[in-house]
């Protein structure tokens, strides 16, 4: 038994333990528009995207804020485990107890510290649900940045609230497509109805940061440094198990871009390198945006244009717009490059799964925990739900944590329309996955 849990004082870069990874290995753009390529990070977080160490220092100022709402709760799923009457041991990661309500605050307030002392003065981004744009609005407020947010119209339409409460924060938000850039403007000729997407949104937010004076672009999620940032959540579990008398024999998170998978089940793979006990690491997705399980392992592009550098990894193609879900933080096209080489090499398992089942599972775990989770959290819950109920008939008592990533109390309006039975089926979404793997049919080898 252990005592109290701290909050960790470094941060875990997984990549130090992967050989055979090569870090940052990336071609230039094909296309560049009409914008030179500006460098978006400094020089600090740059390091750290490219660094083979396995331990980063968090710098004194981002822990005392961590400190703030860190470590965040676990918690064993007790009412959850009678109501499924499961042998299984359910434990849940709780980040929806961060301010912001999930946990993208833990790298927004880390990169808005480091833009801060690059001297930049505000950042823009892409935001899906809200989550990210939100959590960087808060710590765009607490360092005195300005912050621009492109939200995709699909969840600006859906989560109003969102929106207030990034205005609140002082953020601008705008829906995207819009037609205050380039890249806006020409897909909304396209398709003026266009939903949008994160990697609409982010070619939208990369214009303005090629073109607006001291603003620079910071990503949520996807890139080494975000993924690197979020894994104080693993590290606190690995130790909060351990006070717990416990150990996860299987870690489940969502996966949007791969951030808060990463975050959580990185330091148990570090652990299962240590101790050679092994950890089941599940990445969720949802079955309109299954980059991992059936996208196509290539080069491509992060945004919608094809302006930033391309990366190796699991995608659905750049272009790709998905369904609009109301697990708008899962609707990227591609997993970030670390979890794709990770999931090429066998270390991690993925599952697709839809969102009548989804939000069942989310409606099951609000009642038994009085704790709503948000619709992608929700993704993790309804895997860990399919295991609980296979250990029954199984009779195999395995030990599983997830990361419950936030809250769903801005996503009300998406649980009513689960309720009332007008959820939209999900065979519209796979109509568009399957056009969106015939056009990459060609890339596949
Ligand atoms: C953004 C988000 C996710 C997925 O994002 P990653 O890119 O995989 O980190 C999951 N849950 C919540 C609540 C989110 O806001």
């Amino acid at each position: 038994m252990s005592g109290p849990v701290n909050v960790p004082t470094h941060w875990y870069n997984v990549v130090a333990d992967l050989a055979g990874y090569v870090a940052e290995e990336r071609r230039p753009a094909l296309q560049v528009g009409t914008h030179g390529i500006r460098p978006q990070l400094p020089l600090s977080i740059y390091r750290q995207s490219v660094s083979k160490e396995p331990f980063i220092e968090i710098p004194p100022a981002v822990r005392a804020q961590y400190e703030r709402w860190r470590p965040t709760p676990l918690v064993r799923a007790h009412r959850l485990e009678r109501l499924l009457n499961t042998p299984a041991r359910i434990y849940y990661k709780c980040e929806a107890a961060s301010p912001s309500g999930s946990h993208k605050l833990n790298s927004a307030v880390a990169q808005a510290y480091y833009y801060k002392k690059a001297g930049v003065r505000g950042l823009v981004t892409g935001t899906g649900a809200g989550q990210w744009g939100t959590a960087l609005s808060m710590a765009c407020a607490a360092y005195g940045l300005e912050c621009i947010v492109y939200m995709v119209r699909c969840s600006y339409e859906q989560k109003p609230q969102r929106r207030i409460l990034m205005e609140l924060n002082g953020a601008q938000v705008l829906p995207s497509p819009s037609l205050t850039t380039e890249a806006g403007r020409s897909i909304l000729a396209e398709d003026p109805d266009c939903p949008g997407s994160l990697s609409v949104a982010s070619s939208e937010a990369h214009e303005i940061a090629q073109e607006g004076e001291g603003i620079r672009y910071s990503a949520g999620s996807g890139d080494n440094h975000v993924l690197l940032h979020q894994t104080v959540i693993g590290q606190e579990a690995v130790a909060q198990m351990q006070a717990l008398g416990d150990y996860p024999d299987t870690v489940v998170a969502a996966l949007g871009a791969g951030s808060n998978f990463a975050g959580i089940a990185m330091p148990f793979y570090q652990q299962s390198q240590i101790t050679g006990r092994p950890t089941r690491l599940v990445a969720v997705e949802p079955r309109s945006c299954p980059k991992l399980t059936r996208g196509v392992y290539m080069w491509d592009h992060h945004d919608a244009l094809g302006n930033t550098p391309m990366s190796k990894m699991y995608t659905l193609g750049h272009t790709f717009i998905p369904s609009p879900i109301h697990a708008g933080g899962l609707r990227y096209h591609g997993a970030a490059p670390v979890i794709s080489w990770m999931y090429h090499e066998g270390l991690i398992d993925a599952v697709a799964l839809g969102q009548s089942q989804v939000f069942e599972a989310g409606v099951t775990f609000a009642r038994a925990e009085q704790l709503i989770p948000a619709p992608e959290s929700a993704h993790a819950i309804a895997h860990v739900i399919e295991r609980a109920v296979r250990a029954r008939e199984t009779g195999k008592a395995e030990s599983i944590l997830f990361n419950l990533s936030g809250h769903g109390l801005m996503d009300l309006a998406s649980y009513d329309k689960y309720l009332s039975g007008l959820l939209e089926s999900d065979s519209a979404a796979d109509e568009d996955v399957e056009r969106a793997l015939a056009k990459l049919e060609p890339a596949r080898v």
